[in-house]
């Protein structure tokens, strides 16, 4: 059956039950999937009645015995490879190259066996002799594969230690001893991500030019992660020009970024959980997750994989930027307070939440029915047809969104106003002003101008946080004293108020004063393109465009315009589990913030 949308043209194939779309691959929805459905179960419902579940690729019971290891074993092969086993973050220019030529040469070695010789836990014992693991592995590369490699493990006969073979240096990346990648290819995956083009995406374009059948599509994006779990990426999270503590700093929340999790499933954090989480142990945990499964097939139980908790999720902030590993995360706090009513974007049409609706159990649409006041009876198609067309109530659509999406909050994100990322928090609940005071009262040095569209919340909710040591002490962070004839001229656009160390460090300088400029004062202010969100009549005395040196150089857009980027990834990192996107936006940023101050060097 085909179906146009728009311009877009919708396939379905009943026999397999399955729907294709151009602007998204495989099983995974879209609007116009969901418009094209909606429009035939209109039309045609009989055709739904017999839908079939898809069934996964490849699952547990099928994957091969050899080379399984223990938990403790994996554990510690993992922990070896990471310390031992790392990826130049800059790999030579001539690997590069010979990764790229040597599917065309045969350069490729066919036998890979781990180049140690010793053990290196426990003192220099001599290792076993190499046993095959896998004499059908393939290596994946930008022109097809190469297959009958065959791989090899040894073993420590003192102390059972596994090593497996990992030499980036002869060009590939080992994921499982079954699948390897090219470097030549992981790079080249890297830089698509950079230009909002899935991995599916890439493997796709391959195939069809080399008229080649790839393994399992989830299973390459694995292997990628696992590629940048093992590169040696320092995460800065620091623009060249602004340093470590940039004295101007833009804020806003990436929306979209929201996962299928329930709040449900989300355990409450223990009584005496006291907001802080350990940066450092939980991005070590995730990044050995993204490599553990290149030891755990699909659909088997893995011990590495790191489960949202409102107690142990960490946001990102640079290592020098931070005051330490020690970061803020209060968003248990929201648990007692599920609020909806603003922060959250409606960007689902009520076509795509019913969409989804359609696949929880009768019993679960039924519930969720009876708390929107709705008729709960009749058949599946009914209820999801009835609640759709209530969803024009933005008051069903909410219950509906958050049955759903369990209200995750996105990516709150903060960026120098060169637009290079300092901090990413992401948000499983819908965002509040409590989300940036965690990031920036976990930062080493508070900025001076900090810009936000809720300015004014954020400032109640800090002065709240801290009453002894505020940072926005003065008339809460407006330019100026909120007298009536100041807000008359602002809104005149008469009022100018010049700070002139944002240009010439302060001299003398105040005491505690920031780094870079020397002032100890702190402004919490918004964009101009932001102005309708503003309720107080003394916001207006928060506009940047009030301070010269700021409305000359600051732009705000930047954040913009890093989020319409993010946007555009939205349909390859919402469908990841929550760890591995958490992960991946992580490391696309950090790439993203390499490319901006190098292509910001280069302009010097
Ligand atoms: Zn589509
Ligand atoms: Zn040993
Ligand atoms: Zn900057």
């Amino acid at each position: 059956t085909t179906f146009v949308s728009g311009r877009v043209i919708v396939t379905h194939d009943s026999k397999t039950s399955t729907w294709h779309c151009p602007c998204i691959d495989g099983k995974f929805s879209c609007t116009h999937k969901a418009t094209a459905k909606w429009h035939l179960f209109e039309k045609m419902p009989k055709m739904f009645e017999t839908a079939k579940i898809p069934k996964e690729d490849f699952t547990c019971d099928e994957a091969e015995d050899i080379g399984s290891i223990t938990d403790e074993a994996a554990e510690r092969m993992i922990k070896y490879l990471i310390s031992h086993k790392k990826i130049p973050a800059q790999l030579p220019e001539t690997l590069v190259t010979s990764s790229r030529d040597a599917k065309a040469l045969s350069g490729f070695p066919k036998h890979l066996i781990p180049s140690e010789d010793a053990c290196t836990e426990c003192g220099q014992h001599a290792l076993g002799e190499p046993q095959l693991i896998s004499a059908t592995a393939k290596i994946l590369t930008l022109s097809g594969l190469v297959t009958g490699i065959s791989t090899y493990r040894k073993t420590c006969l003192n102390c059972d230690m596994v090593y497996r073979y990992q030499d980036w240096q002869d060009g590939v990346h080992n994921f499982d001893d079954h699948l390897l990648l090219s470097i030549h290819l992981c790079l080249l995956l890297r830089n698509a991500l950079q230009t909002h083009t899935s991995v599916g995406r890439i493997i796709e374009i391959i195939e069809l030019t080399e008229r080649e059948s790839f393994p399992n599509k989830d299973r390459i994006l694995q292997a990628y992660l696992s590629f940048e779990g093992l590169t040696d990426h320092d995460y800065l999270y620091a623009c060249d020009s602004c340093g470590y503590h940039p004295a101007v700093v833009v804020m806003g929340v990436h929306n979209e970024g929201v996962f299928s999790l329930p709040v449900s499933e989300i355990p409450n954090p223990p009584q005496n959980y006291n907001g802080e989480v350990n940066a450092h142990s939980f991005w070590e945990a995730v990044t050995m997750e993204v490599i553990s499964h290149g030891l755990y097939p699909p659909g088997c139980r893995n011990p590495f994989v790191v489960e949202p908790t409102y107690h142990n999720w960490s946001p990102w902030i640079g290592p020098h930027t931070r005051h330490s590993d020690i970061l803020l995360n209060t968003e248990s706090e929201k648990v007692c307070m599920p609020d909806l009513s603003d922060g959250v974007d409606q960007y689902l049409t009520k076509e795509q939440l019913a969409d989804e609706v359609l696949n929880l159990k009768l019993s679960e649409i039924k519930k969720l029915c009876k708390k929107c006041g709705i008729d709960g009876r009749g058949s599946k198609l009914d209820l999801v047809r009835r609640l759709r067309d209530e969803m024009d109530s933005s008051a069903i659509y909410n219950q509906v969104f958050k049955k759903l999406r369990g209200a995750s909050g996105g990516w709150a994100v903060i960026t120098c106003p060169c637009g290079v990322v300092y901090s990413l928090k992401f948000n499983l609940r819908a965002e509040r002003p409590s989300d940036f005071a965690d990031l920036l009262l976990s930062w080493k040095i508070f900025p001076n101008i900090t810009v936000y569209d809720n300015a004014s919340g954020l400032v109640s909710h800090i002065n709240e946080r801290c009453p002894q040591d505020t940072p926005f002490a003065i008339h809460e962070g407006t330019l100026l004293d909120h007298t009536a004839e100041n807000i008359r001229q602002a809104a005149e656009h008469n009022l100018k108020v010049n700070l002139p160390w944002l240009k010439r460090r302060k001299q003398p300088e105040d005491v505690g004063g920031h780094p870079v400029t020397g002032s100890a004062e702190h402004y919490c202010l918004s964009d101009n393109f932001h102005q309708s969100n503003n309720k107080q009549n003394s916001d207006i005395l928060r506009h940047i465009e009030i301070v010269p040196e700021l409305a000359e150089t600051l732009n705000s857009q930047c954040a913009e315009q890093l989020f319409a980027d993010m946007r555009k990834n939205n349909y390859f990192l919402n469908r990841l589990t929550l760890s591995a996107h958490m992960f991946l936006q992580r490391n696309i940023m950090h790439n993203y913030n390499v490319r901006k101050n190098t292509r910001a060097k280069e302009y010097m």
